[in-house]
């Protein structure tokens, strides 16, 4: 096994020849059924993790902390922090398609979407060529990180599941929070977009 900071650094010099995943500009119901379809193919739940179809995709993990970063310029952590690098995805079944950085400064439920948001990228963006995509470098290209999140969001809070719990939990937010394992803003962000609690 190499080591984290030297597969750090592999990423980060791979990183300058890789391109920008770019928006897919398709409907909003086609990022939320091919969500759906993930839930159903991996038996996602609320309370199981997301590291299963990471692995069955060809995809690593990797959470890096400030130590892991002092390898790297100031300059550079950015490019790496809560980002994917989609390498050859056309290499054998078991193979290293793609990494994910997620920094060790999140807790386990910012991890929970950030992966989700990842995986979305994964799914959504993947090109036939090596790509990358990093919200604080992307920050020009906002659809491509919006079609990300919406994917997310649909993941983690399929619009029946989470209808059902607001109802059975009473709209609270923290108990939702604590149930769907994300962010109180991201619970926040769906109830919005589902228009719940509009009487
Ligand atoms: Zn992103």
């Amino acid at each position: 096994m190499e080591s984290l900071a030297k597969t750090l650094r592999n990423l980060h010099q791979k990183s300058k020849s890789y391109q920008p995943m770019v928006a897919r500009n398709i409907s909003d119901n086609e990022i939320i059924e091919q969500a759906e379809c993930c839930v159903q193919k991996f038996e996602l739940a609320p309370d199981k993790s997301l590291t299963e179809m990471v692995q069955s995709e060809g995809g690593i993990v990797h959470i890096v902390g400030f130590d892991d970063f002092c390898i790297l310029h100031d300059d550079d952590i950015n490019i790496l922090e809560n980002s994917i690098y989609v390498h050859d995805i056309h290499q054998d079944a078991g193979a290293n398609k793609f990494d994910i950085i997620l920094s060790a400064n999140c807790d386990s439920y910012e991890h929970r979407f950030i992966l989700a948001h990842e995986i979305g990228h994964f799914i959504l963006h993947r090109d036939k060529g090596r790509c990358y995509a990093n919200r604080l470098k992307n920050s020009k290209n906002k659809t491509v990180e919006d079609e990300a999140d919406l994917f997310a969001g649909s993941l983690l809070l399929p619009e029946k599941t989470f209808k059902d719990a607001y109802k059975s939990l009473d709209g609270n937010y923290g108990d939702l929070s604590l149930y769907f394992r994300v962010p109180w803003d991201i619970i926040a962000r769906r109830v919005k977009r589902l228009r719940l609690g509009i009487k």
